[in-house]
């Protein structure tokens, strides 16, 4: 190598040197001012100050579900819509940031009452069965069934009054916010326009009433009631 060439590979290292210099700078200061090292978009105070929660969910199934691929795949995808749901949450309101969605299964089938889940005030002809499901206490029971529930129509899912929760298969995985429309109603939805403010007519959000539905299944739309219905059940 002669000098030139060595001067130039000299010069060419040094100007690498400074550069990586100012990259690293340029770094540093983004890094301390606007990332944190939980996530890449949202800064420490956002995070849930208690720590990382969950949102824990008993699923279970009766004699006329069957825990098979299809069902599963169904379940899954309410699971996976539920937890982006949580997300788009902390992203636009800051609201249940970190809170993460788990699945416990109890796949001893209950028996389902003949002519299925009908008529009872409140809902209550779904507490037995969903009741009884195991899984992690203080979790929200679900109950995953392939009979009617039939509460002054036939509906894809309904939510009791004492918080338990029942999901037709029919309805389950169309769209796949069908678990996260019924948890509004168990976190105490109220941010509606219509049925007593427990449902809106906008199509497109998670909280919209069974007749306006498209397609028979909820939208995707998140509001600030709805998140922080959702927050609340975190624990
Ligand atoms: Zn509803």
């Amino acid at each position: 190598m002669d000098l030139r060439k060595a001067m130039d590979l000299e010069l060419m290292i040094i100007r690498c040197l400074k550069k990586s210099i100012i990259i690293n700078k340029i770094f540093t200061i983004n890094w301390s001012q606007s990332l944190s090292p939980y996530t890449n978009y949202i800064t420490p105070n956002q995070l849930d100050s208690s720590g990382l929660l969950n949102i824990n969910i008993n699923i279970g199934f009766d004699t006329t579900a069957q825990a098979d691929a299809g069902t599963l795949k169904n379940i899954a995808k309410e699971k996976q819509k539920l937890q982006d749901n949580v997300d788009a949450c902390c992203k636009t309101y800051q609201v249940a940031c970190g809170d993460i969605v788990k699945f416990h299964f109890d796949y001893n089938q209950k028996n389902a009452p003949a002519g299925g889940y009908t008529n009872a005030p409140g809902g209550t002809s779904l507490d037995p069965n969903a009741g009884g499901i195991s899984g992690v206490a203080g979790g929200i029971n679900v109950l995953v069934t392939g009979s009617p529930i039939n509460y002054g129509g036939s509906d894809e899912g309904e939510t009791t009054g004492a918080g338990n929760i029942g999901l037709n298969t029919g309805g389950l995985g169309l769209s796949g916010n069908l678990l996260s429309h019924e948890l509004g109603h168990r976190g105490g939805y109220k941010g509606g326009n219509i049925d007593n403010k427990t449902h809106t007519n906008d199509p497109s959000k998670i909280m919209v009433g069974g007749t306006f539905a498209i397609g028979g299944t909820p939208g995707s739309g998140i509001d600030l009631c709805w998140c922080n219905a959702i927050a609340s059940l975190a624990k």
